[in-house]
């Protein structure tokens, strides 16, 4: 059986008395021996969150992470930076990071190694626009993207990571995937792992994103190969986040 996993992602949202509060919140409703709840806050909130957040179960992640170890790399973070900062996670290959940064598939595979090798596990953010979903590409995509990390990574590396399947067109939109439509993905993803190997597909935490809300929460979760979400505009509210947490 495996552990889900309801993760928000703040973006660049909020100042630091908001973030505050909003955690906050999220504690106000989260109890000692929860499990599989994290929030990724922005990098220069991460040092207050952790104060905030420590004890709890609550868990910290970050929304991006350098692909390079250490050096010369104005306005960059480095994974060894993040594990100071007590995350758990990093999220790497978010689509607004590939589209808007143009972080490629080969810097998100580095990104996806760096977390690693600092101990801190990636979340490995894959999906399709909606024009490669309208030209039949989903599946062409989910390759490119997935393959990209397998093959620098190595598929016993999957085994300390967690995937996000996010159809791009569901980001943000209100447009959420069918139940059947995400359900669809992430059977592809976890049958394309299985082929590797098939004890990491098995275990591997595949989660959704995309427009999740409390309204829609239970039914994506209720799919077989969904483990949970990545939640970005509905974490923005602490009783929001709490009811699709509490969905699973
Ligand atoms: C996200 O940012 O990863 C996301 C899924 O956002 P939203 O829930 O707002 O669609």
């Amino acid at each position: 059986m495996r552990q889900s996993l309801v993760m928000g992602n703040w973006k660049m949202n909020g100042l630091r008395s908001d973030g505050l509060e909003l955690v906050q919140g999220i504690l106000s409703g989260v109890n000692a021996d929860d499990k599989g709840i994290a929030i990724c806050v922005p990098y220069v909130y991460l040092s207050d969150v952790k104060v905030a957040t420590e004890n709890t179960a609550l868990e910290l992640g970050a929304q991006n992470v350098a692909d390079q170890a250490s050096g010369a790399y104005t306005g960059e973070i480095s994974a060894a930076m993040l594990k100071d900062c007590a995350c758990t996670y990093a999220l790497v290959g978010h689509s607004e990071r590939r589209s808007y940064y143009g972080d490629s598939d080969e810097s998100v595979a580095k990104r996806f190694c760096q977390a690693q090798s600092e101990g801190i596990i990636p979340v490995l953010c894959i999906g399709e626009t909606l024009e490669e979903r309208e030209s039949d590409e989903t599946f062409a995509v989910i390759d490119t993207q997935l393959n990209a990390v397998i093959e620098m990574a190595g598929i016993e590396a999957l085994s300390n990571s967690v995937i996000a399947y996010e159809p791009v067109w569901a980001i943000g939109t209100g447009k959420t995937a069918s139940d059947e439509q995400a359900q669809e993905v992430h059977k592809y993803i976890r049958d394309q792992i299985a082929a590797k190997n098939k004890d990491v597909a098995d275990n591997i935490q595949i989660l959704y994103g995309g427009s999740v809300k409390p309204g829609n929460a239970k039914d994506i979760f209720a799919m077989p190969d969904i483990d949970g979400g990545l939640i970005g505009g509905a974490s923005l509210d602490a009783e929001s986040f709490l009811a699709i947490y509490r969905s699973i």
